[in-house]
Parts: structure tokens; C-alpha cells; sequence
């Protein structure tokens, strides 16, 4: 069956998807972009997608391209086009086409590029029953990590480190020794009075929405939470871990660097978190 991309007004083969060379996001990184879960063909939290990219075009002065309204009719149709059911769509809007020169061009309309992909499952069953490995690494990055930019060269290496070392992924370390986040994902532990913490959002993190939707989950299910930094000496004494994304949901965290978390099996809490979300997505976060 043809692949179709959406590429700046036309609906194209995925092959035959391209931007121009020129494009400020492809030679500043001068854009943002999106992920949003498919889960039985709808978008999972689209609302808070695109508020979060509402703010990062606002915080970038990027033009929007298209309405938020024609944008989620876009995103239906390549749904549809491609015959996803399940998947992610990635959206990404830069500040268009232009010479390259790094101040700010006139007169120029934004792009932006649209792209689905199938997922059998979002999770393997080996990740699900034992949990997943994370390493940890020195966050490198900018000062505005709660825009989501395309420019994710830290996450690149960070992510390919934590490949090398047979990890899921890698959580990134502030100058106090604190977790800030994950490559993709926020970070969370629950303490061994089985207390739910993840850092608070600020501007030294991307303010994950499937993060937020799990914190209103937790409140609504009573469940203790603190959005506050916790050290990585306080994370490998944590009686579970776990990491959120659109992509993996709520995935169990049972080692961080050669450390066991717990008693080395996905936590209850995060599996209850993990199961909400899921219903959730599926049913009243799907749209
Ligand atoms: N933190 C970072 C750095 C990310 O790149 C992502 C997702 O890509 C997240 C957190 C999780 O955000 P969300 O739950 O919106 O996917």
C-alpha cells in the first residue's frame, strides 16, 4: 500500500517527500515539532499537543503555516490516506524557506511537513514484564528545553549512548546532580513511602503531555504525588522508576545505570499508571 507524507500543501509519496535545502530547519534547526499516539485511529491528547505547539511557535515567533483547525483536519486525512490505527504522526512546522542567513527572514511562510508511522505494539512484552534499563548522562542542552525544537543533537548522542550501553534510554543530569529528564521522555520515581515524584516543569524541561495527563490521572486516583527534582542517588533508592511519552506511555524502569531499582520487576504503581493511561487514551484522551 502507498506511504503518503504531507509536504507543505500536497500530500506526496513518502519517497518523494522532500524540503527544500534552504529550509531553516534543516540548516538552523529553526523549528518545532510534535508526536502525537494513534490509538485505534484517533489522536491521543491532540489538545495538548497542540497547545504545547501553540507556545512553542509563539516562543519562537514561528508563524503558523495553517490554522490549528486546518492542521487537525490535515493530520485526520494522512490518517486516513495511510490507514493508521494505531502509530504516531510527527508534525513539524520551521520558519520556512529562504537564503540562509541567521536573522529572521521577511516574508516568508512557515513550513510544515506531516508524517505517520505504524506500530504493531507500543511496548514489547520482554519491556513490559521486566522493565526497561536507563543510564544516566550530564544534560548538555540548551536553556529552553520546554520549547520542543528540532534541534535534539544532545538527545542524539544521548540516546546513542544509551544504546551502546544496552539501555532504554538516557536520563540527563543537572549541574546539582538532579534528573532533569529522559532523551524523549519525562522521568519519575515513586520513594519507598510510595510517594509519585517527577520534576516540576519549568524551563529546564519539555512539559511531557502525556506527564501532564498522568499527573491528573494520579490526582484523580488519589495517588501522592511532588513535582520536584530528585538526584540520582534518590532515584537508584527508589522503590520503582518508570519513563513517559507519547510514544511508550508509562514504561517500567528496573535498572538505572548497574543499579536495581526495587526488587528488580516493574512497580505496581507503575503499572496502575500505566494501565489508567492506557484506558484513558483509549477512551475520553482520544479525539
Ligand atoms: N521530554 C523530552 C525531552 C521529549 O523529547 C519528550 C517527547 O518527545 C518528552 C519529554 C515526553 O513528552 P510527551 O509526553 O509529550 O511525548
Amino acid at each position: 500500500m502507498a506511504r503518503y507524507a504531507y509536504v507543505n500543501g500536497r500530500f506526496v509519496p513518502h519517497t518523494d517527500a522532500v524540503v527544500h535545502v534552504e529550509d531553516r530547519g534543516y540548516q538552523f534547526a529553526d523549528g518545532v515539532y510534535e508526536v502525537v499516539t494513534i490509538v485505534g485511529g484517533r489522536l491521543v491528547d491532540e489538545q495538548g499537543h497542540l497547545d504545547r505547539l501553540t507556545r512553542s511557535l509563539n516562543e519562537l515567533r514561528i508563524a503558523w503555516p495553517v490554522s490549528p483547525r486546518v492542521l487537525k483536519i490535515l493530520m485526520r486525512r494522512l490518517i486516513g490516506l495511510n490507514r493508521v490505527t494505531q502509530g504516531t504522526i510527527y508534525l513539524q512546522i520551521t520558519r520556512g524557506v529562504a537564503p540562509r542567513d541567521f536573522k529572521f527572514p521577511k516574508h516568508v511562510e512557515s513550513s510544515l511537513v506531516l508524517i505517520t508511522k505504524r506500530a504493531g505494539a507500543f511496548a514489547t512484552p520482554a519491556q513490559l514484564q521486566d522493565g526497561v534499563k536507563v543510564i544516566t548522562i550530564p544534560d548538555i542542552r540548551w536553556l529552553r528545553r520546554d520549547i520542543k525544537s528540532v534541534s535534539l543533537l544532545p538527545q542524539v548522542l544521548g540516546k546513542q549512548q544509551a544504546v551502546e550501553a544496552g539501555a532504554f534510554e538516557a536520563w540527563q543530569v543537572d549541574p546539582d546532580g538532579n534528573v532533569t529528564e529522559g532523551c524523549s521522555s519525562n522521568a519519575w520515581i515513586v520513594t519507598s513511602d510510595g510517594t509519585l515524584v517527577t520534576r516540576y516543569a519549568n524551563n529546564l524541561i519539555l512539559n511531557g503531555v502525556t506527564r501532564l495527563s498522568i499527573l491528573k490521572l494520579a490526582q484523580e486516583s488519589g495517588i501522592r504525588f511532588e513535582e520536584r527534582p530528585f538526584s540520582v542517588e534518590e532515584a537508584y533508592a527508589a522503590r520503582e522508576a518508570f519513563v513517559s511519552s507519547a510514544s511508550t506511555f508509562v514504561m517500567p524502569v528496573t535498572r538505572i545505570d548497574d543499579r536495581t531499582v526495587g526488587d528488580g520487576k516493574p512497580g505496581a504503581l507503575s503499572g496502575k499508571l500505566r494501565h489508567g493511561y492506557l484506558d484513558y487514551a483509549r477512551e475520553r484522551g482520544a479525539s
